[in-house]
């Protein structure tokens, strides 16, 4: 399964499809979005088979700006547009996660967003939304996870009370929990085993 492109918030700001642009109708290849910390990173991992930018407006391809594209390793294209930065080059092997540029407002663009588009190996486009497994329409798309409710931890009080007792884990002051000197083999086995007796009590 892809991942979304940035870490942080994002927003949907245009879908793929036919779209109205300038009172233009026109197909839009790709998915627009904003993340909300402007770094753009890799939905599947794959290889780099393109990191330029065409400035010769004669080759449709200036309009994508500053851009990138992964051939993943499902067999599809993915290509990352109107980057600001480049922070990969041709030939590289890119992880899922690993960071590919920063957004930007290069080429044919109208504000700093990134044009997410998926191609197959017939260079046809592909919904991107379904790609990334989200709605294909205008919204604010949450993949920050939530911090866990301090009441959701109570079911390891218990293992941390005694990895305490036994000078294990200590707390720093500041509501962090910090490992003690080095501990032996088997009080870090028995932790771990009461940890998770405490997780399947829950
Ligand atoms: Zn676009």
């Amino acid at each position: 399964m892809a991942q979304l492109p940035f870490a942080s918030r994002i927003r949907v700001t245009s879908p793929y499809g036919w779209r109205t642009l300038n009172g233009k109708r026109g197909w839009h290849g790709g998915i627009d979005l904003v993340g909300e910390d402007y770094v753009i990173r890799a939905s599947v991992g794959g290889t780099v088979v393109v990191s330029q930018i065409v400035t010769d407006t004669s080759n449709a391809t200036w309009e994508w700006g500053n851009y990138v594209c992964v051939l993943g390793d499902d067999g599809y294209y993915i290509y990352y547009c109107h980057m600001a930065e480049r922070r990969v080059v041709a030939g590289q092997r890119v992880r899922a996660g690993d960071i590919l540029g920063i957004m930007g407002n290069t080429g044919f663009s109208q504000g700093d967003h990134l044009h997410f588009e998926v191609r197959n190996g017939q260079n046809q486009t592909l919904d991107p939304a379904a790609y990334l497994g989200i709605e294909n329409k205008v919204g604010e798309l949450r993949t920050d996870e939530p911090e866990p409710e301090e009441s959701n931890t109570a079911w390891s009080d218990e293992a941390v009370a005694w990895a305490t007792e036994n000078g294990i884990i200590y707390g720093d002051g500041n509501g962090n929990l910090m490992l003690d000197e080095p501990c032996t083999r088997r009080q870090m086995a028995t932790f771990l085993h009461r940890f998770a007796q405490s997780i399947g009590k829950a």
